[in-house]
């Protein structure tokens, strides 16, 4: 539906987007998640048409016609952005309206037109009875929604959403990226969000795509891009992770005196290798388990929240890392800060070539 084919874009000599190529299917859900900088709201103006690529450096295409240089207002999107803000001396049906109504009178839908499509829209939004309301008696989370409501009244092909819930605070943005996820359930519009929150991309998006520095490290569903990330980058932005220094040898990796198979390495001689687990993924026990098993001293214990968080330290080389047990799995050992423990990495990566973060 809509590609994104080798785009390059520069501000001056400072290249926002390098050779980015992306295509998003009808009807999902995609996620641009990235630090900020990485060119992230770039990628979505080029697409929505308020920006272009450099002359000759790509092309933006809608269901296979090239719209590169065509307009905004050409390419029937909708939009919502983080400081979007609602026209204040207007109520929220007119803020709503307001798509229809600057229409040239030619293709602007009758007055009961638009009063059905608003009231239809806040109901959508859950917002019934809010029409006669002006902004200001509205919270935060109403106010996006109102947003959402007046950027679909247009019924745009794609909804383009920049950070739309990043001037919320923590607990409304979790509502509203479970709302937001429910209507395009419901009405299963052809959208592209925008966030630099992993959690909001891998709870909201059907795929995410992982930015960084203008490129596109990762594309994948959230299960892909969170279970099995393509790189450090990825493995490091989605969720905390533990980086332990080893060398990698003839498809074993070795950490102190421990070795563990790292097949995706068969070639490596004597590489120096980084090995990435998560704290959830190393088990915790107070006796040895063998060849597998890597002593550690106990440094802090966190009881508190649903999980125990614990934080350990190599014996071998003294590197801190940190480990999370349910309570469940807490109670099978004895966790005493300052005492010794072994712990098993039941999932860990391997990367061997030389990357920088
Ligand atoms: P993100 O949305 O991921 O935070 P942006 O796409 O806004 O990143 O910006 C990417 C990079 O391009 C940033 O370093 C930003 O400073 C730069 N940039 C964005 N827009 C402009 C502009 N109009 N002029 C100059 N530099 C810009
Ligand atoms: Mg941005």
């Amino acid at each position: 539906m809509i590609e994104a084919q080798n785009i390059t874009k520069r501000f001056g000599e400072f290249k926002a987007l390098n050779n980015v190529s992306l295509s998003v299917k009808s009807g999902e859900l995609l996620a641009l998640l990235g630090p900020s900088g990485s060119g992230k709201t770039t990628l979505l103006r080029i697409i929505a048409g308020l920006e272009f690529p450099d002359r000759g450096a790509g092309r933006v295409l809608f269901n296979g016609e090239d719209v590169t240089y065509n307009p905004a207002a050409s390419r029937q999107v909708g939009f919502a952005f983080q400081h979007y803000a609602l026209f204040r001396h207007m109520t929220v049906f007119e803020n709503v309206a307001f798509g229809l109504r600057v229409r040239p009178a030619a293709t602007r839908p009758l007055e009961t037109e638009i009063r059905r499509r608003v009231i239809e829209l806040l109901s959508l939004v859950q917002l019934d009875n809010m029409d006669k309301r002006f902004p200001t008696q509205l919270s935060g989370g109403q106010r996006q929604r109102v947003a959402l409501a007046r950027a679909l009244a247009v019924q745009p092909k794609v909804l383009l959403l920049d950070e739309p819930f990043g001037a919320l605070d923590a607990k409304v943005r979790k509502e509203l990226r479970r709302w937001l996820r429910q209507l395009h359930k419901e009405i299963h519009i052809t959208s592209i969000f925008v966030t630099h929150d992993q959690d909001e991309a891998l709870e909201v998006a059907s795929r995410v795509v992982v930015m960084n520095k203008g490129a596109i490290e990762q594309i994948g569903t959230p299960e892909e891009v969170y279970d099995r990330p393509a790189n450090p980058f990825v493995y490091n932005f989605l969720g905390s992770v533990n980086l332990f220094h080893g060398r990698v040898h003839g498809g074993q990796v070795h950490l102190g005196n421990t070795s563990l198979p790292a097949p995706e390495h068969p070639e490596a001689q004597d590489a120096p290798a980084m090995i990435y687990v998560r704290p959830h993924e190393i088990h915790v026990a107070n006796q040895s388990n063998g060849q597998q098993s890597l002593p550690a001293l106990i440094r802090d214990v966190n009881p508190a929240g649903p999980l125990v968080h614990i934080e350990l330290e190599r014996l071998d080389d003294g590197a801190k890392f940190a480990v999370e047990l349910t309570r469940e799995q807490s109670r099978n050992v004895q966790l005493t800060p300052g005492s010794q423990v072994f712990v098993e990495l039941k999932n860990l990566r391997v990367f061997s070539e030389d990357y920088s973060i």
